[in-house]
């Protein structure tokens, strides 16, 4: 989708930090991190969410919790812990509507989002 900004990401298009890539995702620092670690795992294929995918994308969806696991330990968070958020729609708080893990820690984090 050329008018998604993290479609222009993953094409190089949109200047971003890659912190480490698969062969179906990117990772790269959240431009406003909410804490020292904060890297957003994104998939190379547009998929607008959660809600969108599609019973065949297990492979897609595991390697999304395996690429967060892979930058935990990249970021020296593995140990410490750290959270994974995944917003979904309006109500969720999403702003991009392409699919995109948070990894967030580096320091002790409260209540259940990015804050
Ligand atoms: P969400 O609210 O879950 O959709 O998260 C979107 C995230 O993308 C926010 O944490 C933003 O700070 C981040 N973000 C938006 N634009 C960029 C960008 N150009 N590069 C890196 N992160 C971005
Ligand atoms: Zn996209």
């Amino acid at each position: 989708m050329s008018d998604c900004i993290f479609c222009r990401i993953v094409a190089g298009e949109i200047p971003s930090q890659r912190v480490l890539e698969g062969g179906d995702w990117i990772a790269i620092r959240d431009i406003n991190p909410a804490a020292p670690t904060h890297v957003l795992v994104i998939p190379r294929r547009h998929v607008d969410s959660i809600a969108a995918l599609e019973d065949g994308d297990g492979q897609l969806a595991g390697a999304l919790l395996l690429a967060a696991r892979d930058v935990a330990r990249h970021e020296g968070v593995a140990e410490s812990g750290y959270r994974t958020v995944i917003n979904t729609g309006a109500h969720g708080g999403q702003t991009v509507a392409h699919l995109h893990v948070h990894v967030i820690g580096g320091r002790q984090l409260t209540g259940h989002g990015t804050a």
